[in-house]
């Protein structure tokens, strides 16, 4: 099937473009994911390089019968990824580019560039926009997701920084989708946009870098288990006036090169501002004694290194089983992330495979996120204040499969059942793992899953992109 795809597509491409099977060297590598847990099978990749080699995979797809699927970041990981059998896998790192208008206001960015790309290009020019945090992630599935990210509080998502996107439809027809063209794809595509199309090229809002200071400040504070309530009431508190350029981001973990006995909760805060105001803000964590304070400043690449989320971190690591089971808090349930903590270490010690996992508590700011009106995108959870999620990771054994479901929606279950609204999960389509109901992930509204229904049936009648929480 490979040579057959070959020997087909290629003369349709460009000629930078490639196309790889199981017997090249590279497709190992380009099939490789961040969850291996119900991967695609690939029957080929197809490497492109322009909008027009974009089309002709899809079209080429189509004309054959042969699923297809995107990758770039290769960090997507939900339970619908694995019906796609045999599929042709969309490469699109080598669309990386990132270029910069004149004036500064915008930029061009490849459908295939990561993180790491785009900050590092952005820097350079002395701009800056919303991207994720772990850098080897795609910048076009964080957006089609909705995008959560450092600068959120200042900017707003993401998908809220897009002005306008070259997207190549279901069908392999090519459109420009913006405010004013096909507003309901462009509405479609930030919250919900796996479903609808693929990603040539964004255009991205830019801002300039903070001329009060050049680096982020941050402190990180260790604490051991008993310190959990001091600390989770501390942050409730802080949270009712958190700004929005400090941003409270914690772990449960238990770091194998630590040795220690039960896990250690993790807390930075992560301050764009001069680093004596960071000081002054994170002073209250102070009064809890902590196993170790570090305190500095970073690059955002430093940063993400700090947190374990750059291109070499444990958390980005490809080739494990990774499992997410995402829920959006309004705020913390004291006892209730005690009952968590103690789950994890029991779990932990029951089960040493799973001791490599993260607990991860995101305690963005959420001004400008909350500014943005909740109906004009996709995205549905502009009201959380906290993204949780599990990292539930270890090397690939189908003996610990079902324990590590368990304990990953576990946890979810504890949260939610303490939560504002136990009967309304709420879960960010960029973690889930697959098994939540549609309106859990789009929304709760009825307008919501309406509205995308119809948007499919409109654009992707036929339901050719259904391998990402897909709305059909
Ligand atoms: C360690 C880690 C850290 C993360 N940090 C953040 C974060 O800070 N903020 C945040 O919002 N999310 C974050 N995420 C979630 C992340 O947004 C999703 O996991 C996302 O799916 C990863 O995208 P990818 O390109 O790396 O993965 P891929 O597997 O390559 O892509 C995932 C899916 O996105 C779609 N897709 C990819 N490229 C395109 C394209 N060009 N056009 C159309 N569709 C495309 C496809 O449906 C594909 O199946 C993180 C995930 C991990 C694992």
């Amino acid at each position: 099937m490979t040579s057959q795809i070959a020997s087909e597509l290629k003369p349709r491409l460009s000629p930078t473009a490639g196309i790889f099977g199981p017997g090249d060297e590279e497709f190992t590598g380009l099939i490789s994911r961040w969850r291996e847990y119900h991967a695609p099978t690939v029957a080929a990749v197809v490497q492109v390089a322009t909008e027009g080699d974009i089309q002709e995979a899809v079209r080429y797809a189509n004309q054959n019968g042969i699923p297809f699927f995107a990758r770039s970041g290769g960090h997507g990981g939900t339970e619908a990824m694995a019906l796609a059998q045999d599929a042709l896998q969309i490469d699109f790192r080598k669309m990386n580019y990132v270029n910069v208008a004149e004036d500064g206001q915008t930029a061009k960015i490849g459908g295939g560039a990561n993180v790491k790309e785009v900050v590092d290009a952005l820097t350079e020019a002395g701009k800056r926009t919303v991207t994720g945090i772990c850098e080897s992630v795609g910048i076009s599935a964080v957006v089609l997701g909705g995008g959560h990210g450092w600068l959120q509080g200042q900017y707003g998502l993401g998908a809220d920084q897009i002005v306008s996107a070259r997207l190549i439809l279901p069908n392999g027809e090519a459109v420009t989708v913006s405010e004013d063209s096909h507003p309901d794809l462009f509405w479609a595509i930030r919250g919900a946009g796996h479903n609808f199309g693929l990603v040539a090229e964004w255009t991205f809002r830019l801002y300039d870098l903070n001329p009060r200071a050049s680096k982020w400040s941050y402190e990180i504070f260790v604490y051991s288990g008993d310190k959990l309530e001091a600390l989770f009431n501390l942050h409730n508190e802080m949270q009712k006036s958190q700004p929005a350029h400090a941003i409270h981001w914690c772990y449960i973990i238990r770091p194998a090169f630590l040795n220690l006995d039960h896990p250690v909760i993790w807390y930075g805060i992560v301050y764009d501002g001069p680093e004596d105001e960071a000081r002054l803000y994170a002073k209250p964590l102070h009064d809890i004694e902590a196993m170790s304070i570090q305190a500095g400043v970073a690059t955002t690449h430093e940063l993400a290194a700090l947190t374990f989320q750059d291109v070499d971190g444990p958390g980005c690591a490809y080739g494990l089983t990774s499992l997410r089971y995402p829920i959006g808090l309004k705020t913390f349930d004291v006892p209730a992330v005690r009952k968590l903590y103690d789950f994890i270490d029991k779990s932990f010690q029951e089960t040493p495979e799973l001791a490599g996992s993260f607990f991860v508590l995101e305690g963005y700011s959420t001004q400008a996120v909350k500014a943005v009106d909740e109906k004009s995108t996709a995205f549905p959870h502009r009201s959380d204040e906290i993204l949780v999620t599990s990292y539930v990771q270890y090397k690939p054994d189908p003996r610990i499969d079902p324990l590590a479901e368990k304990y990953g929606k576990t946890l979810r279950q504890i949260l939610l059942d303490a939560s504002d609204d136990p009967e309304h999960l709420r879960a960010y389509v960029n973690y889930a793992h697959g098994d939540e109901d549609l309106r859990e992930v789009y929304g709760w509204e009825d307008w919501r899953l309406q509205k995308l229904r119809e948007l499919k049936a409109k654009w992707d009648p036929e339901n050719k992109m259904r391998y990402y929480v897909p709305i059909v």
